[in-house]
């Protein structure tokens, strides 16, 4: 490796790419960040963007901003189409080839429907801010409709079906049932909004299935409490545009279903050739670089690393694309310095999910939980500290204070475009 000229390409301006090109900064390398959009989202947030709590560029930020404090660093907004890692070039949808001296593979996880019909049509998946804001749009579309046609109400333009009980679809299904309870009833007093419906379908036998069953129950009794109808044990076996049929015959009426049960890995990992393991992650050494391709790194959904000691995968959350980012960048330097490269050590930080006002379960390393009000206030305190950007943080903080002191929730704008008919 040339000290002077290595060029350090990142594919994916997510938690993973970011905390890579920021641990960059003081190396003598040239980074290169690439995304599609030029903003980095902080998708743990998506869903109060999808339930009105917060505004989409709440939770989005620029990230040639982020990348300021990184003077080694550039940005190209584009879409990495094809890799060849012969040549050592990735191809853009626009502009010529790139190439690099070595590559960072953080292109993360895209929604997946496991060949269920109708999810690919009707399901409205949660990855990205366009996401969110077109739940939140045609839930309030629904609600448009049925003012102008009650009789739309027991065709289901009420009821949402949100499919996985995973944090995602928990944290959800909570939001969506305040913003029923505390913003809908008042928004449409001459709708019977308590009879709107918010079901949400595990296929497990419990929900948060990596959480312990402590949680697990605690967060099926807080949502019961607040409304929602929790079906466990039963999957979705067919989703069609007001119609959601579920694997043991029954079938929900909703205008609205989400699907949040499943991802799997960017298809760019099924593209470079490699062996993929489980959901078409990339299976990485343990210096998370790619097997017989040492300028190849992976980390974040994409990657396939496993926790020290153990046989299973990494989950498919932040703090492995954050840790795996870091240690991606100690790693090239050490290469640069002629030194071996280390193997990945992970930090299990816990979990959490929160289930709305006043209620989370929040499960530390060492078996430790907290629940209610306190796990809440972790949660909140936390997910402040990882958005990116003093002026997220602070208008998020802003949006929090308003909807706890008031009950009320912010964009609920539906403009005629997004109209149905
Ligand atoms: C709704 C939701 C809620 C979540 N909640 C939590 C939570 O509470 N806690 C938690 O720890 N984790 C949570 N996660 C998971 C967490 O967000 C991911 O594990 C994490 O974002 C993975 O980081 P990453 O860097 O691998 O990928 P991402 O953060 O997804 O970043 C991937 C980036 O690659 C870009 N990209 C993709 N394809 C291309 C391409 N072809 N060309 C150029 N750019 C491309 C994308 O635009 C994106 O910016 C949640 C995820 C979702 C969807």
């Amino acid at each position: 490796m040339s000290e002077r000229h290595h060029r350090v390409v990142i594919v994916g301006g997510g938690f993973g790419g970011l905390a890579a090109a920021r641990a960059l900064r003081a190396a003598p390398v040239e980074v290169v960040v690439v995304d599609a959009n030029n903003f980095h989202t902080f998708q743990p947030l998506l869903y109060q963007v999808a339930t009105a709590g917060l505004d989409d560029d709440n939770v989005a930020f620029s990230i040639r901003a982020v990348l300021h404090r990184a003077p080694n660093a550039s940005f190209r907004q584009a879409r990495v189409t094809a890799i060849d890692t012969g040549a050592h070039t990735v191809e853009l949808d626009r502009g010529g080839p790139l190439a690099y001296d070595t590559l960072v593979l953080a292109a993360g996880a895209v929604s997946h429907d496991f060949g269920i019909p109708g999810v690919d049509t009707y399901g409205l998946p949660l990855k990205t801010v366009e996401d969110a804001n077109r739940i939140r749009l045609r839930l309030l579309d629904a609600f448009e409709r049925a003012a102008d046609d009650p009789a739309l109400i027991d065709d289901g333009a009420l009821n949402v079906v949100v499919a996985g009980g995973g944090p995602t679809g928990v944290e959800l299904a909570g939001g969506m049932i305040e913003l029923y309870a505390h913003v809908l009833a008042r928004d449409y007093p001459t709708l019977p909004v308590p009879a709107g419906r918010v079901v949400l379908v595990e296929m497990a036998d419990r929900l948060l299935p990596p959480f312990t069953e402590p949680s697990s129950e605690r967060a099926r009794r807080t949502l019961e409490r607040r409304g929602v109808e929790v079906r466990t044990g039963v999957g979705v076996g067919r989703v069609e545009a007001t119609r959601v049929h579920l694997t043991d015959g029954s079938v929900i009426p909703a205008y609205t279903a989400v699907w949040a049960a499943g991802v799997r890995a960017h298809p760019l990992a099924a593209s470079l050739g490699v062996e993929l393991a489980g959901g078409g992650r990339i299976v990485v050494a343990d210096d998370l670089s790619v097997p017989g391709q040492p300028d190849v790194f992976v980390v974040g959904d994409l990657a396939a690393a496993h926790a020290p000691g153990s046989r299973g995968l990494l989950p498919q959350v932040a703090q492995p694309a954050i840790q795996g980012g870091r240690h991606v960048a100690a790693q090239i330097g050490r290469r640069l310095r002629g030194l071996p490269t280390q193997p990945f050590r992970y930090v299990d930080k816990g979990q959490m999910a929160t289930i709305g006002r006043h209620e989370a379960v929040t499960e530390l390393p060492g078996g430790r939980r907290l629940a209610g009000p306190v796990g809440w206030l972790a949660w909140l305190g936390l997910h402040l500290v990882y958005l990116v950007g003093f002026r997220n943080r602070a208008l998020v903080l802003v949006n929090w204070a308003w909807n706890y002191l008031t009950y009320d929730r912010g964009s609920r704008l539906l403009p005629e475009s997004e109209r149905g008919r």
